[in-house]
């Protein structure tokens, strides 16, 4: 980003009808480079024509994920600090799911000009709500006018001397296992869709504490991140973050690797009975409807981004605490695995599972 002459935060008033289009990208940037986390590791901070971020590793991982107004978010579902702490949040655990502790953000925003400047202001304290957590940064990045809302991060981390992850290799006899939520974000998504009776009856009676969680899940999501360096440690094999739901993702380790992922039947999980009372008030009542609802979110869901890996039956550190062994990994050729033919695939208790179940990127919210 340009220089800006920075403000104490909330020291600029910005007035709610003040609109991007009112101002020079100088004057934004005023308004809102007070509120961007700073990173640690950073000799050279923003102001300059680039960065400096230095790691303790050579090998730096790196990722971009873009999200789309209209496709990602919807501005009368989420805020601007939802959308910050989401963009946020998606690219930490990428980097995570590498093995890697995450370090910097590099963040590109397009902004029609009539997006309000409180928009934006709360974009840049979203993300600094979604660094909080690692201790991550945003050291540069770029503002510009265009025709819809569209927020471009790319991340970067540092290994730390750790052996990159891949999703390659998941070895038979290895166990499955997941750190965060599973399905909370697509039971957000659920009640939102449900309509605002559905969402204020959520917000206020019934069970609050898993409707609202899974609302702030769909609108920000807080992944498990110091799950992903804390399994490569323990020895990981394969890992990645789960964004398109766990079977899905399952299946792109299992043909990454040229293995079975066989996922144990996810009736007792937790993340069960946590999103059941929220599918009995999109289902109108409890009951199957609610529990296959339930189901449906677990397995399919997208967007949580919790860190899915296969470790050794013996990892060579203890799990973390808030790991979950969640199935184990077969050889093709294992008896057991005849339902595949034979072939790399997912098995849920026993059943193959359908390539592609999950959540599509092309669909709009
Ligand atoms: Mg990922």
């Amino acid at each position: 980003m340009s220089t800006a002459e920075p403000s104490p935060p909330g020291g600029e008033a910005v007035g709610e009808q003040m609109r991007v289009g009112d101002l020079s990208e100088e004057e934004l940037l005023a308004i809102i480079t007070p509120f961007l986390p700073s990173a640690a590791q950073t000799p050279v901070g923003t102001g300059d024509d680039c960065a400096v971020v230095s790691f303790t590793d050579a090998r730096t991982v790196v990722s971009t994920d873009v999200l789309v107004e209209g496709h990602h978010f919807r501005t009368e579902w989420s805020t601007g600090r939802d959308v910050g702490e989401r963009a946020a949040a998606q690219n930490l655990a990428d980097a995570a799911a590498m093995g890697a502790r995450p370090v910097a953000l590099v963040v590109g925003l397009v902004m029609p000009p009539t997006t309000p400047v409180t928009w934006v202001r709360d974009f840049a304290q979203g993300l600094a709500q979604g660094c909080e957590p690692c201790g991550a940064g945003v050291v540069g990045g770029d503002l510009s006018g265009g025709e819809s809302l569209v927020v471009s991060v790319t991340v970067l981390g540092d290994l730390e001397g750790r052996a990159p992850v891949l999703r390659s290799g998941a070895r038979p006899g290895d166990l499955v296992v997941h750190a965060g939520a599973l399905g909370r974000s697509a039971a957000g998504l659920a009640l939102l869709s449900a309509g605002s009776q559905i969402v204020a009856a959520a917000e206020q009676d019934g069970d609050p504490t898993q409707a609202r969680a899974c609302l702030a899940a769909f609108r920000a999501p807080t992944p498990a991140l110091a799950a992903g360096p804390a399994l490569a440690d323990a020895g990981a094999t394969s890992m990645m973050d789960v964004s398109d739901g766990l079977l899905r993702d399952a299946g792109r380790i299992a043909q990454a690797s040229g293995v079975v992922i066989d996922l144990d039947d996810p009736g007792d999980l937790p993340d069960m009975s946590f999103l059941e009372p929220v599918a009995a008030l999109v289902a109108g009542g409890e009951g199957a409807t609610a529990r296959a609802l339930a189901r449906t979110w677990l397995l399919t869901g997208g967007e949580d981004h919790g860190m899915l890996a296969t470790v050794p039956a013996a990892p060579s550190t203890p799990l973390p605490a808030d790991v979950s062994v969640i199935g184990r990994v077969l050889d093709p050729q294992a008896p057991s695995a005849r339902a595949l033919g034979h072939r790399p695939g997912v098995l849920l208790g026993g059943e193959p599972v359908q390539e592609r179940t999950g959540w599509d990127h092309f669909a709009r919210v």
